[in-house]
């Protein structure tokens, strides 16, 4: 049977929740102990997939097609594990499965309730996950902070699972943050005993405090802690704002987080192997010479909307032993500057996944930019779109060339719904959605990157490459480097006379890993590293 860790928030959102879970997973990973991780949603979406990445940031897609919570990455990319659908619950879930069950007449009788109908849902959501796993330990995170009116009945079902396993199989961990007040001079405890209070009052008893700060915890202040929200002293664990999120996982481990979960749960675990994490961190810290990239978006205010392009590039950086000096570029300000103010000293240009129309025009510049300038191109989902509106734009010396979903009535829709999707109405979870296959083409950047014929990678997205242009765009030089095994969908495109200009119809990031680089940003970055900027100056030869 698998133990539970179930961990929630307090004081204040945006803490470093996920980055904890995530790194519990690692430590508990590194003894070989099997681990599965859930995280519970409480707004009334049913999944993020309809959500502006200004609410939400990225959606993160599973290989089995879920639209889920961008921790879910941070998860994947800690432990190193696929998830799938059943790792991200939602309020809106919950609430539409008790519903449509109460319609068909499974209550007949009953006046449904949020205790007992709605928390035993949330429960089965727990059991299913720990089943089709079958880890050791399943750790659920409840998003949101303790006193959300909507997080209730996440938090009474977890109270609950206290009673159904037995309190020795399960573990709540609050994570916290100590405020720092600058006229005092100190970290300040009262609002981590309020938000456990808080959680006292509704039946949960935390076991371990975790507590980010920006400055190291005194003795004296963990005491308190301890003495106050009535944890063992060894069980209040300090959690310093760190440069790598990498990191978190060392420093907890450090502090003894990972033999206390091993006990208070009496789990059979092998001494803990943080070797490969050690190393990757401390590479991470050692500074290299930098790679100017260019993230051409239009959620650039908000990083987390691109969190795990970001990622992989800094996964490919570290492959080559460069630094990514990320340059965050506005499309529609390049709409408006252009593109030498704003592209001028990239060495490679990224243009990641978006909907609509909004900026379209400034990510087509950056492919112009790319293609002119023999830039390292590498396009996701929407980039690849860009990419073919673009060189279609350029051979039929035109501006119609476009997506149908930015101009429906042009006369050049080289991007297009499929017939399939046309008869569609409904928004939500109606993508081309998570693993697909791809045969690679022999001879191709994309072949020689992946080094294999056939792979899956995750979609979503709704338009494809339209094949009524297939052979005007490839007798220009564009070559189809990945086709779906029955050869009708482009997968992957790139230009035969040009450096590196590689695009994708799905989103490679998804699979990135801290050591293992995708391959396609890992030879985006190795083509971007080498391209001189006009003003950067060659590395001199060492001379002694
Ligand atoms: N908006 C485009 C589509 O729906 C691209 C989606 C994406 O970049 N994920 O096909």
């Amino acid at each position: 049977m698998s133990k539970y860790i179930f961990v929630t928030g307090g004081v204040v959102s945006s803490v470093g929740k996920g980055i904890t879970v995530a790194s519990m997973g690692t430590i508990l990973k590194s003894r070989q102990i099997t681990v599965s991780v859930q995280k519970l949603d409480p707004y009334l979406n049913v999944d993020p997939g309809t959500m502006s990445p200004y609410q939400h940031g990225e959606v993160f897609v599973t290989q089995d097609g879920a639209e889920t919570d961008l921790d879910l990455g941070n998860y994947e990319r800690f432990i190193d594990v696929n998830l799938t659908a059943d790792s991200n619950v939602t309020s809106g879930q919950i609430y539409s499965t008790v519903i449509t069950k109460e319609r068909r007449g499974d209550f007949l009788g009953g006046t449904i309730q949020v205790v007992p109908h709605v928390t035993t849902e949330i429960k089965q959501r727990f059991e299913k996950l720990a089943q089709k796993s079958q880890a050791e330990v399943i750790i659920i995170e409840v998003g949101g902070t303790v006193g959300d009116i909507e997080g209730q009945p996440f938090l009474e079902a977890i109270r609950q699972m206290r009673n159904d396993v037995g309190r020795d199989n399960v573990l709540y961990v609050h994570v916290t943050l100590l405020p720092y007040l600058n006229s005092t001079q100190e970290l300040k405890t009262k609002p981590t005993q309020h938000s456990v209070n808080e959680l006292r009052r509704i039946g949960i008893q935390p076991d371990v405090i975790i507590c980010r700060s920006d400055y190291p915890i005194p003795e004296e202040a963990k005491n308190k802690i301890s003495l106050f929200c009535d944890v063992d002293r060894e069980a209040v664990i300090p959690m310093p704002t760190v440069s790598t999120i990498y990191e978190v996982p060392l420093i907890l481990e450090e502090e003894g987080l990972g033999q206390l979960i091993v006990e208070k749960l009496s789990l059979k675990a092998h001494q803990p192997d943080l070797s490969q994490w050690q190393e990757l961190v401390s590479r991470l810290k050692t500074p290299h010479e930098p790679v100017n990239i260019a993230l051409v978006g239009k959620y650039v205010e908000l990083k987390d909307a691109y969190f795990s392009v970001r990622e992989a590039l800094r996964h490919a950086g570290l492959y080559h032993n460069r630094d990514i000096n990320l340059l965050w570029v506005h499309s529609e300000d390049l709409e408006r500057d252009g593109s030498d103010a704003l592209l001028g000293s990239a060495q490679g240009i990224v243009v990641p996944g978006g909907f609509g129309i909004r900026g379209i025009e400034g990510m087509v510049k950056a492919a112009n930019y790319a293609r002119d300038n023999e830039i390292p191109y590498l396009g996701l989902c929407l980039g690849m779109h860009v990419m073919v509106i673009e060189f279609a734009r350029f051979i039929l010396g035109s501006m119609e060339p476009n997506s149908t979903e930015f101009d429906a009535s042009t006369p050049y829709p080289v991007i297009d719904l499929l017939p399939e999707q046309k008869e569609i109405e409904n928004k939500g979870g109606t993508m081309r959605l998570g693993n697909y296959p791809c045969q690679l083409v022999d001879g191709s950047r994309a072949a020689s990157a992946y080094g294999q014929s056939l792979v899956y990678e995750r979609h979503r997205h709704r338009l494809e490459f339209n094949n009524q242009f297939r052979t005007l765009l490839e007798k220009a030089g564009m070559v189809y480097s990945g086709l779906s095994p029955d050869g009708k969908l482009v997968e992957l495109c790139e230009l035969a006379n040009h450096p590196w200009m590689v695009s994708c119809q799905f989103h490679p990031e998804f699979g990135s890993r801290p050591t293992r680089p995708h391959p396609l940003f890992r030879d985006f970055i190795g083509a971007a590293k080498d391209i001189l900027r006009e003003g950067a100056q060659p590395p001199l030869p060492f001379s002694p």
